[in-house]
């Protein structure tokens, strides 16, 4: 039986990486991008590793593909959804802002795109770019709260499989109530 809420139980740390890339993966679901693979990678010598890898609809934009600002975002938001899954977990990040890879792909994003917020000065312009990001990461929270039974489904699905694709995880969530 499944306890009622995950929130505060312990988890291992396989189950954790799950946690985290299921929410990578429904982020990428909620807005409807090409997923190519998500995997979780047991090691018990280094630390167990886990991916997404989700499609770049900014690469190769042309104006029919909607607004670049928009793709920016949604971008950011599933690069922070690991995260924020560990959030709405257990807290289980301490200190929220420090993110590694999840926090480095969003700016340089902004910076190779071109997409810095509105009103930002230079790519070091902190007093626009760090609140910009915040509202991002505190979207990702929302979200992985809304959907958090979503991310418990990818989460055992990844658990069994170790890896999954596109197909399957859309299978496994359906493609209506995304929104
Ligand atoms: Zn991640």
């Amino acid at each position: 039986m499944a306890r009622k809420s995950p929130i505060r139980r312990t988890v291992t740390r396989l189950e954790r990486t799950a946690y985290h890339e299921a929410g990578h993966a429904v982020a990428a679901w909620h807005f409807e991008l090409p997923i190519g693979t998500a995997t979780i990678r047991p090691n018990k010598e280094k630390d167990t590793r886990g991916e997404v890898v989700v499609g770049n609809q900014l690469n190769g934009w042309q104006p029919g593909d909607g607004p670049r600002r928009q793709l920016l975002e949604e971008r950011m938001v599933v690069d922070y959804a690991g995260y924020a899954t560990e959030h709405v977990l257990d807290g289980g990040i301490g200190d929220y802002e420090v993110y590694g890879n999840d926090a480095v792909n969003p700016r340089s994003m902004m910076r190779i795109y071109n997409l810095h917020p509105p009103g930002c000065q230079s790519e070091f312009d902190e007093a626009t770019i760090a609140p910009y990001e915040k509202r991002l990461r505190r979207r990702a929270f929302k979200l992985m709260k809304e959907f958090f039974p979503n991310v418990e489904k990818v989460k055992e699905l990844l658990l069994a499989r170790r890896t999954v694709n596109h197909a399957e995880i859309h299978a496994v969530l359906g493609d209506s109530d995304r929104s």
